[in-house]
């Protein structure tokens, strides 16, 4: 997209990072990330959010002696491990900036790329996010699954289209940081609440680089537990599935059953079924149980939204960010 000129300019930005044991990452990004913003064009006040998910190593405290530092570095720790999804959104609930960037701690989203964001803001994107092209390095089941994964979700939702690939390296404007801090619910699957808000968006194409230190805590069950809880926020097309799947059993064991009947009173033959019942029963069986497996997901998930919990829990905050005075001059 060209971008035209310049017709908003950004007074503050906040960077809004998830950590859950990142401890050998926080030094280079912290040093990466402050080089960045001060070279901003139009110098705006800045902070970052640095967000502890309950790590087991030392994040917690290194953050700690960070924001200690440097005031301008605020620190949320929350009680426990509440997962990416949860941290995002208490990181997106404590930033003050007029733009907010999300971005990892293991340095695979580069910090380098958030000027040609801004620009995309400028030019009158809300929202500027990355889509990842380097797909080819990836697992091969991870890359049918994801492709699938999406495939589904989108099936019927005409409105309201999550794009595949998008990542959580993104910027949002401050509207849309309020419309996503409204949603109030605990199954949060973000990538479909960023489309779900809407608003003008931009995507850059964009290869993130390798994990700078240790290794990535989305494996193949935090993935399919992930996906579960997107399938299940954004789309109701499985349980009319199960409906539609029933109504189609039903219909072709009436049309056997009249084939059987036909059969018998025309010429008289007899069938001696036992396959065909041991099969029949099987079949069914296996269908009403994976339709009562779909209707448990949905239920359980009622059951998560109405206990009404918090998201997470808040242990301390520290740091003054954007507003402490010492930003922005
Ligand atoms: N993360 C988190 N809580 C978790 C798991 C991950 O805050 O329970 C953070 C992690 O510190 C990192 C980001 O989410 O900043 C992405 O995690 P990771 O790199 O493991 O995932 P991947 O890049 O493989 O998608
Ligand atoms: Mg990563």
């Amino acid at each position: 997209m060209p971008l035209a000129g310049p017709v908003r300019q950004a007074g503050s930005i906040s960077l809004v990072i998830p950590c859950y044991n990142e401890s050998a990452n926080l030094r280079p990004l912290i040093e990466r990330a402050t080089r960045m913003l001060d070279t901003l064009e139009g110098a705006p006040a800045w902070e970052m959010v640095l967000v502890d998910d309950g790590s087991r190593d030392d994040t917690a405290l290194q953050l700690t002696l960070w924001s200690a530092r440097e005031p301008r570095l605020r620190s949320v720790l929350l009680s426990r491990n509440f997962g990416k999804e949860a941290a995002l959104t208490a990181g997106l609930k404590a930033a003050r900036g007029e733009v907010v960037v999300l971005m990892d701690a293991d340095l695979q989203h580069e910090p380098e790329l958030v000027p040609t964001m801004l620009a995309h803001w400028r030019a009158s994107a809300d929202v500027v996010y990355t889509r990842r092209v380097d797909r080819h390095t990836e697992p091969m089941f991870k890359r049918v699954f994801t492709r699938l994964f999406y495939r589904l979700l989108n099936a019927t939702h005409p409105r309201v289209r999550i794009p595949a690939d998008a990542g959580d390296f993104r910027l949002l404007d401050r509207q849309v940081v309020d419309a996503l801090s409204q949603l109030p619910e605990h199954g949060r699957f973000m990538k479909g609440l960023y489309a779900w808000v809407g608003f003008r968006s931009v995507e850059i194409p964009y290869t993130p680089s390798a994990r700078a230190s240790g290794r990535s805590h989305y494996r193949l069950r935090q993935l399919a537990s992930l996906s579960l809880s997107g399938m299940t926020a954004f789309t109701t097309w499985p349980l009319r599935a199960a409906s539609v799947l029933g109504v189609t059993l039903a219909l072709m064991a009436l049309g056997y059953g009249l084939w059987v009947t036909a059969s018998y009173l025309l010429w008289g033959s007899r069938i001696s079924g036992w396959t065909t019942i041991v099969v029949g029963m099987m079949l069914l069986s296996g269908v009403q149980l994976l339709s009562l497996g779909v209707l448990g997901e949905y239920v359980a998930r009622v059951f998560e939204e109405v206990k009404g919990r918090p998201l997470y829990i808040v242990a301390r905050e520290l740091g003054q960010g954007i507003g402490s005075g010492r930003t922005g001059e």
